[in-house]
């Protein structure tokens, strides 16, 4: 209902930074800014800066950049990105762009190419998986309408219970859309729909093209950007004093100094006070701050001695008796051309995992592979885990539009105070937030505004 026409905003963007003329970079250079995050959002913004002629210091919390872009290196023959994987929507993306020019190798995914497993382990055929996809669109498209029917927010979940029956559902029928809402709503915005707002949970930007995913992962990207900026590790920021004479930024090793600041701390971060303004952030940014929400998605990565599961899909999916449990995999080996599966859970069921032990984790991925492919797969080599929600660098995933929330919120949160203090980051992005190109963009804002 609400889409916009986007093509029109990234017109106004230059999509690539640098895109500043070096004549115009000689009028208008000088100052010196911070940016606090070594994220795409504060890369894009510090180069953009960089590029015009300001002096630039980057002050990253972690001993690394990248943030949720996060390739690890654990399995030397198999890179593999822990935050995101994919640029959503290749055509018109900045990251493509990038990708172009750091000649990142690339593998196209599709998420229609699925297959899908009902909760005995059985697979699915296409038409029984295409008539529960019709049932359940048709769910929510009535949902939506009735939110609709008032300026009132609701919750997603509180909209559905209001035009369907649940209790009249067979168990099958429960099932099937609690899977459709966990693989298709709550994997991509991250937020249990319970807690996402019925008039604009999807309320973002498409991009055409499909999806595609990095042979090396998303650290060619992360570090064509950094190259040649001076950032500054293990600076993590506790205090922002800003006003007219400037901005002192003081982290765990030091005080810094500088005309104007961009920040780019995640949502989570915001949220928690982990980070101290003074004077305090105005009310309307705490609004915001508060109406948005932050999600988890988190990954399990499994290796195995030997592929047992058909290679010709990129996803997997499984329907489960407790929602959300293990609902879609990633078929990695078309990726890494080794045997491991990407499993992912988001939402309620990833801030329960997110407490388990490691061994817990994997047997409860493990459980739901026998199922589906019998006890005599072979048991895992080795894996890895994430638990973004628990990460004091972000506290969560990404952000997702909350009960109450709209684009205005986006608006507010990107907005500067005074002329100092500059913020950047996804959920700055009001077309494209929870990405790494919304990410990105908002970057590119931020430091045009600073620019002027
Ligand atoms: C599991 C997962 C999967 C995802 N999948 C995709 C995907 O496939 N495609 C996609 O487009 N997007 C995806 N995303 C979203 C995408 O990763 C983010 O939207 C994007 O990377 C955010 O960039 P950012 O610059 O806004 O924030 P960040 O990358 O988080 O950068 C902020 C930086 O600030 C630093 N920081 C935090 N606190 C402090 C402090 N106190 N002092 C100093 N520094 C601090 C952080 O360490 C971080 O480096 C995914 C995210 C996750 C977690």
């Amino acid at each position: 209902m609400k889409r916009r026409d986007f093509t029109q905003m990234m017109l106004t963007l230059p999509l690539v930074f640098g895109a500043v003329s070096k004549a115009e970079s000689l009028q208008r250079g000088g100052g010196k800014v911070i940016v606090i995050g070594a994220g795409a959002s504060g890369l894009a913004a510090a180069q953009t800066l960089v590029a015009a002629g300001y002096t630039v210091q980057v002050l990253e919390g972690r001993d690394r950049i990248g943030g949720r872009t996060w390739t690890s290196q654990y399995w030397a023959d198999a890179p593999l990105d822990m935050g995101a994987s994919w640029i959503h929507g290749i055509e018109k993306n900045p990251i493509s762009a990038l990708a172009d020019k750091f000649g990142a190798k690339r593998v196209h995914t599709d998420e229609e190419n699925l297959i899908v497993y009902g909760p005995n382990g059985q697979a699915l055929s296409d038409d029984r998986v295409e008539s529960i996809e019709e049932r359940c669109e048709k769910i929510l498209k009535r949902a939506r309408k009735e939110a609709d029917k008032s300026d009132d927010d609701i919750s997603l979940q509180d909209a559905i219970a209001a035009t369907l029956n649940l209790k009249g559902l067979s168990k099958e029928e429960r099932q099937q859309l609690d899977f459709y809402i966990n693989n298709t709503i709550e994997q991509d915005y991250a937020g249990a729909a319970s807690e996402l707002s019925a008039h604009y949970y999807d309320d973002q930007g498409e991009l055409d093209g499909g999806d595609e995913m990095f042979v090396d992962g998303y650290k060619t990207i992360v570090d064509g950007l950094a190259k040649g900026l001076d950032i500054r590790l293990k600076q993590v920021v506790k205090q922002i004093s800003y006003g007219r004479g400037g901005v002192t930024v003081t982290t765990s090793q030091g005080t810094f100094t500088a005309d104007k600041v961009v920040v780019t701390l995640p949502l989570g971060v915001l949220k928690k006070n982990a980070v101290q303004f003074v004077p305090p952030l105005p009310e309307q940014k705490k609004t915001a701050i508060s109406l948005l929400g932050m999600g988890v998605l988190d990954k399990l990565y499994l290796r195995f001695p030997k592929v047992f599961w058909p290679t010709k899909y990129d996803w997997l999916g499984y329907i489960d008796e407790q929602k959300g449990r293990w609902s879609g995999w990633v078929n990695c080996y078309k990726l890494t051309k080794q045997p491991i599966l990407l499993g992912f859970n988001s939402a309620d069921f990833a801030k329960e995992t997110e407490k388990w032990s490691d061994k817990d984790i994997i047997n409860s991925g493990m459980a739901v592979l026998k199922k589906i492919y019998g006890n005599s797969i072979p048991a895992p080599t080795d894996a890895q885990i994430t638990r973004w929600a628990a990460d004091p660098f972000t506290f969560g995933s990404y952000s997702f539009m909350g009960v109450g929330a709209s684009p205005k919120t986006h608006e507010q949160m990107a907005k500067p105070v005074g002329d100092t203090l500059f913020f950047a980051g996804e959920a700055t992005h009001k077309v494209h937030p929870g990405t790494v190109h919304g990410a990105y963009l908002s970057g590119l804002r931020a430091a045009r505004e600073i620019i002027g």
